[in-house]
């Protein structure tokens, strides 16, 4: 049994455009242009040190294809879908929803690439041809909601990978692990009535989007109690993250009892990451993946479909991701990383008890996940 592996040399070609940044290049008012931040270049960094380290060969290749229309329409809006194609087939492009998810000419058409090499990955998982598997995609999609893009997301990859699981291949209970460092606000808003699908996001308290995330939000309705949030102070690092991973994910899942887990990561924790201030080290992926696949070992037959979202710096990010597909593969520690030497610090940095506090109190929602499922 194998590691499954998405990617498509198109997901580096989405173009972003200008920016400085995130912000959108204006000369007028002092902002001048240099290549946007998410642009294809981490990404293509990081696939090919996937290859240079050995662990592409290592990965079952499954190719992309375009998600049909009728399966984005599980998530998001007709309206949405449509715009989203009318912008791109501008010669220039256009922005998905909130000023600052630019699409590019053709980007639409990418999106779905994305979108559907995802829900193929999950089948192959699903069907037992693989054991797990990682997308490595463009654009990223956590934060997309129904009716329209945010934050560089355009369509919502891991919300249409749960539905795809449960309507598809009928898998009932489809748990969401976001461990993008910032919110999963996509997610968390698509599925805030739904106890069928449990949303866990751990990540920077009031980064992005500055409105949400918070540990009071826990789902409404039949979903109250299946949403569980861990905004983690400002320089949380190592030491924090493992414990948010075993004093709230793992016991969490343990309670839900999930037949999948879908885990949207962002390599962007990193302790040299632009757009955020958390203080993770390549070897804190590794950890956080196989503490994943050894839940889903016991749990649901391995089932792990993780998915890229964000990660900014070129020259960490690739190997924070070369440290997750470790952990998701089983080679823990294998490789050598380079910039052990110089984080060592960060990852020998204690939690403080301001961040300790925060992961308590989300542990203390835990009890209130059952794996009582209403009949769908
Ligand atoms: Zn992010």
């Amino acid at each position: 049994m194998a590691t499954g592996f998405m990617t498509d040399t198109l997901f580096f070609w989405h173009d972003t455009g200008t920016a400085a940044l995130m912000l959108p290049a204006d000369p007028l008012h002092g902002v001048e242009p240099d290549a946007h931040v998410e642009s294809g270049r981490t990404k293509r960094r990081g696939f090919e040190l996937l290859d240079v380290t050995g662990l592409l060969d290592m990965m079952t290749r499954v190719r992309a294809r375009p998600a049909w229309i009728g399966e984005l329409l599980r998530v998001h809006t007709d309206a949405y879908v449509q715009r989203v194609a009318q912008a791109s087939a501008q010669p220039r492009g256009g922005d998905a929803g909130d000023g600052f998810t630019p699409l590019g000419r053709g980007s639409d058409e990418i999106a779905r690439l994305a979108a559907g090499g995802v829900l193929d990955l999950v089948t192959a998982v699903a069907s037992e041809n693989l054991t797990n598997g990682f997308a490595l995609v463009r654009p990223p999609g956590h934060h997309a909601v129904a009716d329209a893009g945010m934050g560089f997301c355009v369509f919502n990859n891991a919300a249409l990978a749960a539905r795809h699981a449960q309507i598809q291949l009928g898998l009932r209970r489809v748990a969401i692990v976001d461990l993008d460092t910032h919110h999963g606000n996509g997610g968390q808003q698509l599925f805030y009535d739904d106890p069928t699908v449990m949303h866990i996001s751990i990540h920077e308290a009031g980064s992005f989007p500055p409105d949400s995330g918070w540990i009071e939000e826990t789902g409404a309705g039949t979903g109250e109690g299946y949403t569980i949030n861990v905004p983690l102070p400002l320089g949380s690092g190592h030491a924090a993250w493992l414990y948010a991973m075993n004093q709230v994910v793992l016991p969490a899942l343990k309670r839900f009892q999930p037949d999948l887990i879908i885990v949207p990561v962002g390599f962007d924790g990193g302790c040299f990451e632009p757009l955020a201030r958390q203080a993770l080290v390549v070897d804190s992926y590794r950890q956080m993946a196989s503490l994943l696949t050894k839940a889903a070992d016991r749990l649901c037959d391995g089932r792990v479909v993780a998915i890229s979202e964000g990660g900014y710096n070129p020259e960490m990010a690739p190997w924070c991701m070369v440290g997750f597909v470790e952990g998701l593969i089983g080679r823990n520690g294998n490789l050598s990383d380079p910039l052990a030497g110089i984080t060592a610090g960060y990852a020998a940095a204690p939690m403080l008890p301001h961040q300790q506090d925060v992961i308590d109190r989300a542990a203390r929602l835990v009890p209130r996940i059952t794996a009582t499922v209403p009949a769908g």
